[in-house]
């Protein structure tokens, strides 16, 4: 780990905890995508740890919070090679439990040179995290966590996901739910939800009609990321809805732009600020991301983010 990773991560450090997937991503580029029954050779590959919640704690780590990942992996290399790679992230992973009879979950994402793409996910042990699980690694926590923030997205079961809400609400911690892939959720985690943050497609696929009745049913706050359009922040003020403007990047890879954003919130939540402004930071934390190929590759610290959205802010109000 990087001596300013450690500094950052002292013990009054802001505490994120994401109740989520891990996933070995296995990316092949190819000449063109072969067709059914057809082999294209030629092609190149690289592996990188992914799924979305190592995705989002590798974020709020490298951003400085203490962060920990309640998650499964198989007894089985990828498995190893995915502990090694958290470690590495600093991220605690005393929580990250071991099938010995199911493999580490893997997506394998075909490549054509232009750009097109093939993904096939087989999610492994990710599918067998559930709620007494998740119960009995938050149990650890106790009671004196009030200001941490628990993230949790839809890559693993919808009951793990539900214990993680339902004991964020019973220690005081903010939940952050973001909803990919994503799926009808249930109405009675509305209510436990602080912020949602789904991309625009995912928000009309959610079972609820708009981000207003969203609220209307519980939600605390619908953060609606847009790419290269930026943010647009439900969150129930007179104003009904503040845009936050992207911050310009020349974009190389918008993968795992969404997941450095909600990791990014989470630690600006964690941090005491409020929300308008966690979602501006991290609106610049997920640009930042951008700026290389694969989820982990471009993350940001602190001081970089913080610094950028600083300049942005200063010339906007110079404008
Ligand atoms: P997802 O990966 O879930 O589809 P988005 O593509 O909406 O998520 O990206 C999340 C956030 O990251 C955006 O709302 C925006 O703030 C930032 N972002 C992503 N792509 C760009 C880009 N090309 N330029 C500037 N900001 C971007």
């Amino acid at each position: 780990m990087a001596a300013d990773q450690k500094a950052e991560s002292a013990p009054t450090a802001p505490t994120v905890i994401v109740v989520g997937s891990i996933n070995v991503d296995i990316t092949m580029t190819l000449p063109e995508l072969p067709h059914p029954g057809e082999t294209v050779t030629g092609g190149t590959t690289r592996q990188f740890l992914g799924g979305k919640g190592a995705n989002q704690a590798a974020a709020a780590a490298r951003l400085g919070a203490r962060t920990f990942l309640v998650a499964r992996i198989g007894s089985d290399e990828h498995g190893e090679m995915a502990s090694c790679q958290l470690e590495e992230a600093g991220i605690e992973t005393r929580f990250v439990g071991r099938d010995a009879d199911v493999a580490t979950g893997v997506a394998v994402v075909l490549t054509a040179e232009q750009g097109e793409n093939l993904i096939g996910v087989a999610s492994g042990a990710n599918a067998t995290l559930n709620a007494a699980f998740v119960e009995s690694a938050l149990s650890d926590f106790g009671r004196n966590v009030r200001d941490c923030v628990v993230v949790a997205n839809l890559e693993v079961p919808m009951d793990a996901v539900a214990a993680a809400a339902t004991w964020a609400r019973s220690a005081g911690c903010r939940f952050v739910l973001n909803p990919a892939p994503a799926r009808h959720l249930p109405a009675e985690l509305l209510p436990l939800i602080s912020v949602l943050t789904p991309n625009e497609h995912e928000v009309s696929q959610i079972g609820v009609a708009s981000p207003w009745r969203l609220l209307e049913s519980g939600v605390g706050g619908v953060v609606v990321t847009r790419g290269s359009e930026g943010v647009d922040l439900y969150d129930g003020s007179e104003s009904g809805m503040t845009h936050v403007p992207p911050f310009p990047v020349e974009a190389i890879d918008t993968t795992g732009a969404g997941d450095a954003f909600t990791g990014a919130l989470a630690w600006a939540l964690a941090t005491g600020r409020p929300l308008i402004e966690a979602a501006s930071l991290a609106s610049v934390a997920g640009a930042l991301a951008t700026r290389a190929v694969g989820a982990q590759s471009s993350l940001s610290t602190a001081a970089e983010v913080i610094q950028r959205w600083t300049s942005q802010h200063t010339a906007a109000t110079q404008v």
